[in-house]
């Protein structure tokens, strides 16, 4: 499947809850676009919006995709004019601290470093394994459902659409929310998880259909860049343009969250991603900064508001081609080694309608530099039209090892599946456990056995891989642990590598993420006052969530700004 094909895969759900002319289009019209064009740009999630509680507020800028260093480089250019108003100059000697905000150094986002994931549990506050969304696909084993609001091993773009339509992110998210923890007046522009917020605002389609029409006429083309830098904007910026209509018919939040998708996007898909990167921040995204402090500044309400600037992971370049994107179709895909272990796999498809497929004894969900990989008890299924019961774990012996053994091999030698080999940096399993408990750390494969991640590090030191232990039990135990797979992979990849030795499970990009790395993990938690004193705000974070704040700690930090 090629670059555009998947690039399209996201930006048309997300557009066509803007504009309906997109989604024609690709022929999947549907109810919920109907429901949400009648709608128009603002959506009320609420009986009755909260009453508006004053000061202090909380604006949160949240970019999607822009690491620390990304970040960094923006200010330093100057070229952000809005930004680097806010924050004033950098303190010297003090690391992080600016006249006016504070750059908390060393910040790492959670595992996966994949955008569902993040953002779930930034805007929650606790780890994948306990808010049960861990990618940005994922199968839920006790439902037997595969769930994919950003779509990487399937096409269809049903969830992405509900994620607006529906409120998908409130349904399957299982602890509460920030909002729901603030319980103050809350707008979110565009950001995925709603539920407890006052209203949600999403792109104008009168303002935005034309230009996504144009568009989508250019995805159908597979030329190199016909995905253009403008799609990304008109979801950004029109996301913003509505949330503008909405402060000044009701007036400003309490607690603001202005999210921008298309950065992420424009970063996978453009061919020097990390340089247009750069380049989108500091004239798309600045600007559109500027529009909501200008917002907040008529009403005289900047004063009294704390703006954050926060993102749910960075971005690695990457080749752009078949060798190094690992697809999910096809004899030369990782699935191939399950199905050349023995198993039945299920076909990548969000809905398997077809009865003959669904005695499925396997299951793979992509994030990018990882890839989860879900076994049945396949004793109890197996013939062809035996439907596995995905609530009974599988079993270690028969089912789980012999996958790690299979994986292995393709990656030592390419044995079974040529492209696979070097593909591979770590394989991790686990013992199964039964739904209903908690799921059980996951341990490294070292080629003969499993053994303890803290315990494989001390004889193979890994410094590039961050806090690996600590965030891989965040991903991997918990109540909903077992949505991150019996079996999972890391593909190699990293800054250090050369770029023709980092892959990718998805399908063709320019750039990736989702890995334990620096570059993926380290995202930017700027918390800035107009006209207030950086030293202070870094007090603040410090009494907030002590000195070393991880994305698990930004609903803390976000509640304590806001006094609750
Ligand atoms: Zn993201």
């Amino acid at each position: 499947m090629s670059t555009r094909v998947r690039v399209v895969a996201f930006v048309v759900a997300a557009l066509a809850v803007g504009a309906g002319a997109a989604y024609l289009k690709f022929g999947r019209t549907t109810d919920e676009v109907s429901e949400l064009l009648a709608e128009g740009s603002e959506k009320v999630l609420r009986e009755r919006i909260r009453p508006s509680r004053g000061a202090p507020r909380v604006l949160v800028f949240a970019l999607d995709g822009v690491g620390a260093d990304a970040m960094e480089a923006v200010i330093r250019s100057g070229r952000a004019r809005n930004i680097s108003h806010l924050l004033g100059k950098p303190r010297p000697g003090e690391p992080g601290v600016y006249r006016h905000a504070y750059a908390v150094p060393g910040v790492l986002s959670i595992l996966p470093s994949t955008t569902y994931a993040a953002w779930t549990s930034l805007f929650t506050g606790q780890p994948a394994g306990r808010t049960g969304v861990t990618g940005n696909e994922w199968f839920a084993r006790e439902e037997d459902r595969f769930y994919a609001p950003a779509p990487v091993t399937v096409t269809q773009h049903t969830h992405a659409l509900q994620v607006y339509s529906d409120q998908l992110m409130g349904t399957v998210t299982r602890v509460p929310t920030l909002y729901e923890q603030a319980n103050v007046r809350a707008y979110v522009s565009l950001a995925a998880l709603q539920r407890g917020a006052d209203l949600v605002t999403i792109p104008d389609p009168k303002a935005f259909g034309p230009m996504v029409s144009a568009a989508a006429e250019g995805l159908d083309d597979d030329d190199e860049g016909s995905v253009s830098r403008e799609v990304f904007e008109a979801l950004d910026l029109g996301a913003v343009g509505s949330l503008l209509q909405s402060i000044r018919r009701r007036g400003v939040a309490d607690l603001q969250v202005v999210y921008f998708p298309g950065v992420d996007l424009w970063t996978h898909a453009a061919p020097d991603p990390l340089r247009a990167q750069q380049a989108y921040v500091e004239t798309a995204v600045d600007s559109a900064v500027g529009e909501v402090l200008a917002a907040y500044r008529r009403r005289n309400a900047l004063k009294d508001t704390y703006v954050l600037f926060v993102a749910d992971h960075g971005h690695t370049p990457v080749m752009d081609d078949d060798r190094h994107a690992l697809g999910a179709e096809g004899d030369d895909e990782p699935p191939q080694v399950l199905r050349q272990a023995g198993f039945r796999v299920r076909p990548p498809e969000l809905v398997v309608e077809d009865d003959e497929e669904r005695g499925y004894q396997a299951v793979v969900a992509y994030q990018g530099a990882m890839a989860y990989v879900y076994l049945a008890d396949r004793s109890a299924c197996p013939r062809p039209d035996d439907r596995c019961d995905w609530r009974r774990p599988p079993r270690m012996h028969e089912d789980v090892l012999p996958v790690v053994r299979a994986y292995d091999a393709a990656n030592r030698t390419g044995a079974g599946v040529a492209a696979m080999r070097g593909t591979l940096d770590l394989i991790f399993a686990r013992e199964p456990r039964p739904f209903g408990q908690s799921a059980a750390p996951y341990q490294v494969w070292d080629g003969a056995r499993l053994v303890p991640i803290a315990e494989y590090l001390r004889a193979h030191p890994r410094p590039d891989l961050l806090d690996l232990e600590r965030r891989m039990a965040g991903l991997a135990t918990g109540p909903y642990g077992n949505h991150a797979g019996d079996v999972l992979l890391l593909a190699r990849t990293g800054m250090h590598l050369p770029l023709a030795d980092r892959y990718y499970f998805s399908g063709r990009y320019h750039s990736w993420h989702g890995s334990p790395t620096d570059q993926d993990s380290r995202i930017p938690l700027i918390v800035a006052h107009p006209g207030g004193d950086g030293r202070r705000l870094r007090a603040r974070v410090h009494a907030a969530a002590g000195a070393r704040p991880t994305q698990l700690d930004i609903t803390r930090v976000i509640l304590s700004l806001l006094g609750r």
